[in-house]
């Protein structure tokens, strides 16, 4: 085949027609589930302001300092959405949601961007599912969240996953952690990668997420942050971890876990699946207390989660998961001749008002063409119209699964299909 003119930018893909309705159901399923945990849908552009990005996300994170796709406009500078937490806060700040009263529980479905180097699992678009509860700081929020996340897998069917959790802390641990880390590093340092040398001095915390191998048996071995948690914190984490042996979410402590993002306080989790490969994390969030003050809201504790799509849809294909329903369409018109098309075009307007899904061929295919194609777009029954049937006033209705057919008035065959 020849080569195209054009294709898509690299690491960006097309979701095509066969594809869709296994992302339709995971919608479905994720609007479904949400209505249940009663959360509320919000959907924000899919480009902010840079700085919103920069402040929400993190100076020193890989996303901010490298895989941002970025833009200028006049003196606006702009970014495509790398995640959409810090859009959904910048969205209640803006909009005084708070002023609704109570807290916002609030859910996104939609396309983020991140100038990565593509691999399996790790795209430049991307899609995300991921849920916000604004204005609590109870742990009963950061359970609510995990459960949330968790009821999406379970509806889809991917049990075989490891949620891992860990407390990051609040500043004052936080810096007490971060001095202990980098005394722990100090003496080490020169044999650690460059990466790590790099963080060690802008944010030492950030060596744990290292994956470089002359890194690992340092950080095998190094303090863990849950043994420098102040009293209110270290409470905080204890009673998640109750609230999820009472729901019977199973975890794993994982006291090195950090996530990538700078925002994060107290709570962080991460559910990891093996069916993944190296990109084996199907989605993570926890709490940030600080985000909102950051970007210019009051004090307002939240809790979230974020999660990726097509990750999803790979663990779905490991483990032999149809999400895709079968598409069938109701009816199929095979018209044989100009009057028999005009029949056609006159009939289908009245098969779709009744609620069915119809269709005819346009561009006069032969009856044999025009009954394969009814059979490649699943039709369960076709009407045949020809010279014969207009003069006679009945059509042949054929059940294409049982291969039978008897000719009726349309009339009958509305009714026959809507009964
Ligand atoms: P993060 O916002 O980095 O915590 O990402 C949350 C989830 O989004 C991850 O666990 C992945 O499932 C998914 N994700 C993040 N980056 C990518 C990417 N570049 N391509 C595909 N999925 C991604």
């Amino acid at each position: 085949m020849a080569q195209p003119t054009f294709s898509t930018h690299v690491g960006m893909v097309d979701i095509l027609p066969d594809e869709v309705g296994k992302w339709q159901k995971l919608e479905r399923i994720i609007h479904e589930e949400a209505k249940r945990f009663n959360f509320e849908e919000v959907r924000t552009p899919i480009m902010e302001q840079t700085e919103l990005i920069a402040r929400g996300v993190g100076q020193l994170t890989d996303i901010v300092s490298k895989e941002m796709f970025a833009f200028e406009r006049g003196d606006d500078q702009y970014v495509l959405r790398p995640e959409c937490t810090a859009p959904v806060a910048r969205s209640f700040v803006e909009h005084h949601l708070d002023q609704r009263g109570g807290t916002q529980n609030l859910y996104y479905i939609g396309p983020m961007f991140r100038a990565e180097k593509p691999q399996k699992g790790r795209q430049r678009q991307f899609h995300q599912f991921g849920a916000e509860v604004i204005g609590a700081d109870d742990p009963a929020a950061d359970v609510d969240i995990i459960a949330f996340m968790m009821a999406i897998y379970d509806r889809v069917g991917i049990s075989n996953t490891t949620l891992k959790i860990n407390s990051v802390g609040d500043p004052e641990s936080r810096k007490a952690y971060t001095e202990a880390l980098k005394d722990y590093f100090r003496p080490n340092l020169d044999e650690m990668s460059e990466i790590s040398k790099r963080r060690f001095e802008k944010n030492p915390l950030r060596i744990l997420d290292s994956k470089e191998e002359e890194d690992q048996p340092f950080i095998e071995d190094a303090p863990v942050i849950t043994d420098f948690l102040t009293e209110e914190t270290a409470a905080h984490y204890e009673k998640v971890k109750s609230l999820l042996d009472s729901l019977e979410i199973s975890y794993e402590e994982d006291p090195h876990l950090v996530r990538g993002l700078d925002y994060y306080t107290r709570t962080a989790f991460e559910l990891i699946s093996p069916d993944l490969g190296a990109q084996d994390a199907l989605g993570g969030g926890g709490r940030y207390d600080l985000l909102i003050e950051e970007i210019g809201g009051r004090h307002t504790p939240a809790v979230g989660f974020a999660a990726g799509m097509e990750r999803l849809l790979i663990a779905c294909e490991e483990l032999d998961i149809q999400l895709q329903e079968e598409e069938m369409l109701d009816v199929y018109i095979v018209t044989l001749g100009e009057d028999a098309r005009e029949w056609g075009v006159q009939h289908l307007p009245k098969l779709r008002n009744a609620g069915l899904s119809a269709s005819m061929d346009y561009i006069g295919r032969s009856m044999k063409a025009q009954m394969k194609d009814a059979d490649r777009e699943n039709a369960r029954h076709t009407i045949i119209v020809g010279s014969h049937e207009l003069n006679e006033g009945k059509f042949t209705l054929r059940n294409m699964k049982e291969s039978e057919e008897e000719a009726y008035p349309f009339e009958e065959i509305l009714n026959k299909l809507t009964t």
